[in-house]
């Protein structure tokens, strides 16, 4: 079948669908008994296991104790026995690979015994794994020879059974470490910054008097934006289902100027959609809470309530799972790359951070009482700090090829971090900072910490900055520029580190000018505050960060603009990134610098990836239909003259000049492909300045010949039929 006749039956198919049969019995089967039932939870142990045992486990998970071997091999049986009941035959070690992806190993529980197959789960095997760790990229952490890697289970995360069509798998969370102990994922060094977070937090809470505050965690909520498509014309796009953005593609005629998709009225179709992908969520104990249309034609977008940052992770990696695979189920395919389309907007995802604990609540909730804002002061001053210190390796934790396409690009958060913190945090900062010079002029807005002057702080988030990377949002941060492909564990262990690093050194300067009188607390504070505002205050931004005169400003203030991911990731391994993660404990030098490898290598691959196939697709399908159009302009202009007109309408020669140039350009972009060369910095830089530039003017000559030559002989579906089919 031709390109074009695909295309017809597809937009047939489309046209013709009738909408499939519910999945459920939504009246009868309710959400609410379905919430959690794949999911080994607290309650369901605390009904299976022995009371000791259980007080044991729920220590290590809310307290971040030891966990006892003798535990988990009475939690082993009884996971086992939950997980048969439930029809599974395999467990697996589920584990977070560098690669940002999720991997699972099967085992079954059956073995022969005596002729038949016993069930058996020892505690060993819950707790440990051993997984052939030599095909993941460790970024030179572990030579292939030495291809052992441990997976250790993470106790904090529940355990939880996936179904499918022929059976179902007990899934069990964990860390994947080689057997030097060097982090070899991407969920062990979150844990551990949990564990830095916690131990610095206690400081500042035991310094306001909250000796016994409990495990301090920090909690994440991730929006996620996504694009929705139907299969069949998915299929005819090479470029969406190798590289999952589209490398061809003029613009339509109608985009998202009129601003009627952002929370418009969601269509049947994906309605249907979403509501299965809520029920196959909740199951696993999933809290989705919100959906709705995002700003481009055929986006949209999906937000959990906020959890533990270490189970929000676990469950953000499963719901860009349960996403992709319920839509196969409806015809439809999810895009989670960050910008398949040019010239609409592309999709992040939107890291909520907080910390706090179930004693002390949420410690970026300003409190209502003079007291309780200095603490939320100080913990604030201390995000501050440590975003302004680490506004590099932050820019860099958010790169990649994809991303690129995005931040920047005046849709999305610019490329140079900034914090957004609304007037009246804006105003409560500037008074402090100036406070110290003028305590004398009351009336002049200084700001004595602690005593009565200090404002209430309404907890109203209010007012808005959708062009900042990184929002104060009325009780918590909302770091804007994570791509909607990332693992949010990288942004998420990354800020934990910085903050805790921030807040241990607030702790060390306000233990020091006390020394345990906490009368001299509001002084040392009123300080230390001030000098931190003075040297960190330019981070500080509440305007259009998608303003030409930010970066004027941005520049002057000193304020890195890392454009690129070859500009942003030397930042992953600068001294102060390496001091801050070794002083915290999360990652060591050589952890890091096999990181900023791997991204250089996941860079170079998708230019080169994407640039092989637009040759491919610029030859074998673009040009033979343009020249097949060129035969049939010929043959009429022929014809026409035979009759004795001249058909002179330049159309002819237009297409024939752009395909000359487009051939050339295909040729230009052959031979830049195979420059980069050298050292990963290096290759990536050439990659970047070489490759994406041909390939940019690929695309625009084969946007200008789509634009001229005949529908029926063009063999790739348009933007058109991509993005308003459905
Ligand atoms: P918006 O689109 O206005 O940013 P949403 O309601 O879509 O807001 O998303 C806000 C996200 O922030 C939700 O996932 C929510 O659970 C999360 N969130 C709320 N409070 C916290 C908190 N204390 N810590 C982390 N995330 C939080
Ligand atoms: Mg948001």
């Amino acid at each position: 079948m031709s390109g074009n006749a695909a295309r017809r039956k597809a937009i047939e198919g489309i046209a013709s669908h009738s909408g499939m049969a519910p999945s459920f019995d939504y009246k009868n089967d309710k959400v609410e008994d379905l919430y959690g039932i794949n999911v080994f939870s607290l309650e369901k142990m605390e009904k299976r296991l022995p009371k000791a045992i259980f007080r044991s486990l729920k220590n290590v998970i809310e307290n971040g104790g030891k966990l006892d071997t003798t535990v988990a091999e009475v939690v082993a049986s009884s996971m086992m026995d939950w997980a048969l009941a439930h029809g599974a035959t395999h467990y697996a070690h589920v584990f977070y690979p560098l690669t940002g992806l999720t991997a699972e190993k099967h085992d079954s529980f059956y073995e022969p015994s005596g002729g038949r197959l016993l069930a058996t789960f020892s505690g060993k095997s819950l707790i440990q794994g051993e997984p052939d760790a030599s095909s993941f990229p460790s970024g030179g952490l572990r030579a292939t020879f030495e291809a052992r890697g441990y997976t250790v289970w993470d106790v904090t995360s529940p355990a939880f059974i996936v179904e499918g069509v022929n059976g179902s798998t007990l899934c069990i969370p964990t860390a994947f470490v080689s057997w030097t102990g060097d982090a070899l994922d991407k969920k062990t060094p979150l844990l551990r910054s949990m564990q830095a977070l916690n131990r610095q937090a206690q400081r500042i809470l035991k310094l306001f008097g909250h000796p016994d505050a409990g495990f301090i965690a920090a909690t994440a909520g991730p929006e996620q934006e996504y694009f929705l498509i139907d299969s069949r014309l998915y299929h005819l796009r090479p470029d969406l289902y190798t590289c999952g953005r589209t490398l061809f593609g003029a613009r339509p005629a109608r985009g998202q100027e009129f601003e009627d998709q952002y929370f418009g009225t969601i269509p049947d179709r994906v309605l249907a959609y979403m509501m299965e992908v809520e029920r196959e969520a909740f199951k696993l104990g999933i809290p989705l809470k919100t959906r709705h249309n995002e700003v481009a034609p055929g986006q949209y977008e999906v937000a959990p309530i906020f959890e533990t940052a270490n189970v929000a992770h676990d469950h953000q990696q499963l719901t860009m799972t349960i996403l992709k695979k319920v839509a196969r189920k409806h015809g439809l395919v999810c895009l989670l790359a960050e910008k398949p389309f040019a010239g609409v907007n592309g999709s992040g995802k939107h890291v909520n951070w907080s910390l706090g604990g179930a004693k002390v609540g949420n410690l970026l909730d300003p409190g209502d009482n003079p007291h309780d804002n200095a603490q939320f002061l100080t913990f604030a001053t201390a995000v501050i700090r440590a975003v302004s210190l680490h506004q590099g390796v932050l820019r860099a934790f958010v790169a990649s090829a994809g991303n690129d396409h995005r931040l920047g690009a005046n849709e999305a958060p610019p490329a140079i971090l900034s914090i957004y913190l609304g007037d009246q945090l804006t105003g409560v900062f500037s008074q402090i900072q100036k406070s110290g010079a003028a305590t004398s002029t009351k009336r002049g807005g200084a700001l004595q910490i602690g005593v009565d002057t200090l404002p209430v702080l309404s907890k109203d988030a209010g007012d808005r900055n959708r062009t900042s990377p990184f929002a104060f949002t009325g009780n918590k941060f909302e770091f804007r520029a994570v791509g909607s492909a990332f693992s949010i564990a990288g942004p998420l262990f990354l800020l934990n580190t910085i903050i805790a690093d921030s807040i241990q050194y607030i702790a060390d300067a306000l233990e020091k000018a006390t020394k345990g009188d906490p009368k001299k607390l509001d002084a040392a504070l009123q300080k230390l505050l001030q000098e931190i505002l003075n040297e960190h205050g330019k981070i500080i931004f509440n305007g259009n960060g998608y303003s030409e005169e930010w970066a004027v400003e941005a520049a002057k203030r000193g304020l890195k603009n890392l454009k690129s991911t070859p500009e942003a990731l030397p930042e992953v391994t600068t001294k102060a990134t390496i001091a801050v993660f070794e002083r915290q404990g999360v990652l060591r030098r050589h952890e890091l610098e096999s990181r900023e490898e791997l991204s250089y290598e996941g860079y170079i691959n998708t230019v080169r990836t994407e640039s092989k196939l637009m040759l491919e697709i610029g030859r074998t399908q673009i040009y033979p239909s343009v020249n097949r159009y060129i035969a049939e302009l010929s043959a009429a202009r022929g014809g026409v003259a035979g009759a004795g007109v001249e058909l002179n309408d330049g159309v002819l020669e237009r297409i024939t000049a752009l395909q000359c140039a487009f051939a050339d350009a295909l040729a230009t972009l052959e031979k830049q492909r195979d420059t980069p060369s050298g050292a990963p910095h290096k290759k990536a830089l050439l990659a970047r300045d070489n490759i994406l530039p041909a390939m940019q003017k690929v695309r625009e000559l084969a946007d200008s010949l789509e634009e001229l030559v005949a529908d029926d002989l063009w063999p790739l579906p348009s933007y058109q039929e991509l993005l308003f089919l459905r």
